[in-house]
């Protein structure tokens, strides 16, 4: 039996399936098998990345069209996970190769350091973060690669690395 009419053919097929258990029990058994569930989920795949584009194109518009809303729905999500956001700002900040220190842990530093230059031991009056392989010369700007030094001895450095200038 064949329909030309997609909506019949399905009215038909949702018949059928209700008015037979055993085929029901089969496609359920079916469904729930390894083989099953692997198709399922390859459909689903197929689905979900059909259609991205327009799942994007629609959210898009609705943010452009709901700025308020989305503003309070980031907000409201930030407060439930403070933490989690935190940690993937710093994650995507580290990636950028931006710093992952704060003024609390430059000011830990200088307390380590006694306040001493950690170059020529001199007590600081304006102590300056020093990249101790130079930012330009592919040091990371990163806590591990960070000293402080008395503005005299930060400027003289320069781009210098330890080796080239330290005697
Ligand atoms: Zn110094």
């Amino acid at each position: 039996m064949a329909y030309a009419d997609p909506a019949k053919r399905r009215a038909y097929e949702a018949k059928r399936y209700r008015e037979n258990p055993e085929r029901r029990a089969a496609i359920k058994r079916y469904l729930s098998s390894a083989k099953g569930l692997a198709t399922k989920k390859a459909c689903d795949a197929r689905l979900y990345q059909a259609q991205k584009p327009k799942r994007l194109m629609a959210m898009r518009a609705w943010v452009k069209a709901n700025p308020e809303r989305r503003r309070e729905i980031a907000r409201a999500y930030y407060r439930r996970n403070k933490s989690k956001v935190q940690e993937t700002n710093k994650r995507c900040r580290l990636l950028r190769g931006g710093a992952d220190y704060t003024v609390t842990d430059l000011a830990a530093l200088i307390e380590a350091q006694r306040n001493r230059c950690w170059y020529c031991g001199e007590e600081m009056e304006s102590p300056t973060k020093e990249h101790v392989v130079p930012v330009c010369r592919g040091g990371p700007d990163s806590l591990t690669n960070l000293v402080m030094a008395c503005r005299p001895c930060n400027e003289r450095k320069g781009r210098k690395l330890p080796e080239e200038w330290l005697f």
